[in-house]
């Protein structure tokens, strides 16, 4: 399973987001391959997952509609558990509210996570946001599926590639889920040549594998998500070598 983040932010329309969530937290929460018909499933989609707490705001949020969160992350879980605050609407959290969120967001209790949805970036606090991991859902898809088409088409000139790279506006937020992704499909690449016994996609897909799995041990500095990617890339187009 992927690694899993204290805090997200989720950009874009509710609709993409919810079934975008209802996947995410099926596959955490399912024992059975977000099989849709098992309890956990079910309860995922009827939103009412005793480890999850979904939170909508009154309004704007007050403090006292966060105390729910504050009186859930006292206990403790056990060690192979996880429990997620689903808080949507968060560009409605004020700057009191947002604060007397920060420290659960930076460092929660071990298993619990934030997930917070809102349907642009502009009114998220700065505090809030840079705690977390940020997923556009509009932009991702023309911004990031240019990195992520870069990623799984190697064969492309090289220079076209850091050219790509240099014009896109990705941020070290949105790293460990380009990672993720990136990840999730060489997994699928490699699960499929084993399968279909093609032994060249088989060591280029184990070798992409081990260099994703490296990244995760230098995630970029605030500023240097380019240099990241660049130096992604610059490994990854040595697999072909
Ligand atoms: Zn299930």
């Amino acid at each position: 399973m992927n690694k899993l983040y204290p805090a997200y932010l989720f950009i874009g329309a509710e609709k993409e987001i919810n079934e975008y969530i209802d996947t995410f937290l099926k596959s955490i929460l399912c024992k059975n391959n977000k099989c849709n018909t098992c309890l956990d499933c079910k309860n995922i989609e009827k939103k009412q997952h005793a480890l999850i707490r979904f939170l909508q705001p009154e309004g704007q949020y007050t403090i006292s509609q966060l105390d729910i969160i504050f009186k859930t992350i006292i206990f403790k879980l056990n060690i192979d558990q996880d429990f997620f605050f689903i808080i949507n609407k968060a560009d409605l959290l004020n700057v009191y509210c947002a604060n007397s969120l920060l420290k659960s967001l930076e460092e929660p209790p071990q298993g619990y996570h934030f997930i917070l949805i809102s349907s642009t970036k502009d009114n998220i606090l700065p505090t809030i946001a840079s705690r977390c991991i940020i997923k556009e859902f509009r932009n991702y898809n023309s911004e990031n599926n240019i990195l992520l088409e870069s990623f799984i088409n190697l064969n492309i000139n090289n220079n076209d590639i850091i050219k790509k790279i240099e014009s896109t506006k990705i941020s070290e937020h949105e790293i460990p889920l380009l990672i993720d992704q990136l990840y999730q499909y060489w997994s699928d690449i490699l699960k499929k040549s084993e399968t279909e016994n093609i032994t060249q996609k088989l060591i280029i897909a184990n070798k992409a594998l081990n260099i994703l799995d490296h990244s995760k041990e230098y995630y970029p500095m605030p500023g240097s998500a380019k240099i990241f990617i660049r130096n992604l890339m610059l490994q990854f187009l040595s697999i072909l070598n």
